[in-house]
This record gives structure tokens, sequence and C-alpha cells, in this order.
């Protein structure tokens, strides 16, 4: 799960400050894809970084599983990190790696078994429905199979957490429908958190259990999409109905 308290991100100081979050308030739950859905420049990125402290929050905290992130000194943060998973739109593989090779990075890196390595490799190219390219070169993947390789590396370390930050942008509709029929069935099978990020109104209907809009650092809306869509008043839900436009 995921708590997020009065999360506010100045940018710059004095004259210069931008307020690029203002004070969000919002949780992911267990076993809940949460969207966040907004135009450029929203502050969408900047929420995902400021989820896993790759950047630090001005104010307010973010919570995962219980524990304050924003309180936790360094060393305490790289091992907090390793129980949220992160999937980018540019999928971030290692040219030279093979699919597997890239899948077992983290591991690697931790000093896992190459035995132990091996097999988790293995079931999570099973679980991206992947197990035969395990040795093909990101080059001989189409972009929806390399986003499925960069979401079982963020799954390598079994975290309970998983963000994706355009995930599907710039993937045609099949391999987009493929990437969030994937991530439900992570959310179920899995019971993760996952904040899904986009720009895009069609993937969140497909996707998210709920939604918030930001808007120039606000969330300005926000629900389960159910009830969104049945909400005749809800701006955000005639925008995520694609039968009243
Ligand atoms: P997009 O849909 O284009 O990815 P976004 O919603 O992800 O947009 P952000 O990348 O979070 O938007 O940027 C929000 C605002 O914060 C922008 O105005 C941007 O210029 C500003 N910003 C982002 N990073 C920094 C930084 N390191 N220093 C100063 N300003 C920044
Ligand atoms: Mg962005």
């Amino acid at each position: 799960m995921i708590t997020v308290e009065k999360l506010t991100k100045v940018y710059g100081n004095g004259d210069s400050a931008v307020t690029v979050l203002d004070n969000l308030d919002f949780s992911v739950q267990q076993a809940e894809i949460f969207a966040v859905v907004g135009p450029s420049g929203a502050g969408k990125s900047t929420l995902a970084q400021c989820v896993n402290l790759l950047e630090r929050p001005t104010s307010g905290s973010v919570i995962v599983n219980g524990e304050n992130l924003s309180q936790l000194t360094e060393a305490q943060l790289r091992a907090a990190r390793r129980r949220i998973g992160t999937v980018f739109q540019s999928d971030g593989l290692f040219s030279r790696r093979t699919a597997a090779e890239n899948i077992s990075l983290p591991l690697d890196y931790l000093g896992v078994t190459r035995a132990d390595a091996k097999k988790r490799v293995g079931e999570l190219l099973e679980r991206v429905g992947l197990s035969s390219h395990a040795k093909h070169y990101p080059h001989q993947l189409s972009g929806g199979q390399r986003q499925r390789v960069g979401i079982a590396r963020a799954l390598a370390l079994k975290p309970t957490v998983l963000l994706a930050d355009e995930a599907t942008s710039g993937l045609d509709p099949a391999s987009t429908a493929s990437i969030t029929a994937l991530l439900k069935e992570l959310r179920t099978d899995l019971g993760l958190s996952i904040l899904f990020i986009t720009h895009e109104m069609e993937t969140v209907l497909q996707v998210a259990d709920s939604v918030a809009r930001l808007d120039n650092g606000h969330i300005v809306e926000s629900g389960r999409v159910v009830d969104l869509l049945r909400d005749a008043s809800s701006p955000l839900g005639r925008d995520l109905n694609p039968a009243k436009p």
C-alpha cells in the first residue's frame, strides 16, 4: 500500500520557486491499480520520483507498507527502494544484454547465487509471457516485449509496489492492451499496489481501479473508475466514457 500525505514539491527557491506538486493526498490500496492522469507538465513524473524518493519531497510524507520513506536515511532508503519496482516509458534495458540478463541485473547486484538467479529469471520470464525470448537482445524484441522485460526486471526483487510512468506511451493499441492485461494479472495474483501514470484516458479506462486527475500540481478530481463513470456530474467520468464525448 502507498499513502501520500500532504505531498508538496517545490523546485528552485526565492523568486524562481515553482510549486510542481501542491499538497497531494491519496492512497493506493493493496491489489489496486491507481492511475494518475494529466497533461504534459502536470507533475506526473515528479510525483513518481517523489514516491520512490529519487526526489526528496519539499514537505509531506510517502508511506509504503507502513514505512514513512521521507524519514529514512539514504542507506535505509536503498533497502526500501527494493520493495518498489519501477517501469518507465523508455524501457531502460541494456542493449548488449539479453532479456534474461537484463532481468537478472537486480539479482546480480544483490549477490544472489547464479542458480537462484537463473531460477527466478525463468519464473519472471514465464510470468510476463516471454519464456521463449530469454536469449533475445532488446533490438530483437518489439516495444511491448521490451516493456514486459522491464516489468519482469522491476519484479525481480519481489516488490510490493509498482510504479509505472508512461509505461504504455508510444506503444500501439495491441501492445498497450497486452501490458495493461499483464498489470491487472500482477495486481490480482501478487496483490501489488500499482501507481500507473499516463496521459491517455483510454488506457486509464482499460487498466485502472481508481484514478486521480493531476493538473498543474493539484489533484482536481479522483475516485473509483466505476463510480466516476456512473456520475453524470463528473468531468473526469465524462472524459473516461468513450460513449459520451
Ligand atoms: P509529461 O506528461 O510531459 O511527462 P509530467 O506531468 O510528467 O509531464 P513533470 O515532468 O513532473 O510533468 O514536470 C512538471 C513540472 O515540473 C514541469 O513544469 C517541469 O518543467 C518542472 N520540473 C520537473 N523537473 C524539474 C527540475 N528538476 N527542476 C525544475 N523544474 C522541474
Ligand atoms: Mg512525465
